[in-house]
């Protein structure tokens, strides 16, 4: 049976990790490759410019129904990631998803059942979570 994209992908960063062995190195490698991801995103805005944020502080409607609040919610965001910005930040997210199942696979844990639980959690809760 073929092994699903999360199994694969757990073993390639089992086979390829040898560097980064140590939990403290993967601990410090995960949050420098998030820092990236941030920074991506960030100069897609400020040096780019393919995306803008505009944000500002959500008004509710009184009493307004979960349905009506998750409406008035934006991702504050505008614009679309050029080619460029795109290839970024799928190359950080990606270094950071690495370093991430790093974390896993020194843990015992299984970035599967972390993505399994994690989707049955969020399917779950729908309208309920607001995070
Ligand atoms: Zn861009």
């Amino acid at each position: 049976m073929k092994d699903s994209i999360c199994k694969d992908f757990e073993k390639t960063v089992e086979e390829y990790l040898i560097r980064h062995q140590s939990i403290l190195d993967l601990l410090s490698k995960a949050q420098e490759t998030n820092a990236r991801l941030n920074r991506a995103i960030t100069k897609a805005v400020t040096q780019c410019g393919c995306i803008e944020v505009n944000a500002k502080k959500p008004q509710f409607p009184e009493n307004s129904s979960l349905a009506t609040m998750k409406s008035v919610l934006s991702s504050h965001l505008s614009g679309h990631l050029c080619e460029h910005c795109r290839e970024m930040v799928e190359q950080e997210l990606g270094k950071n998803l690495f370093y991430l199942t790093g974390l896993c696979n020194a843990l015992g844990l299984s970035l599967e059942d972390v993505l399994e639980k994690e989707n049955k959690k969020v399917k779950t809760l729908r309208m309920f979570n607001m995070t």
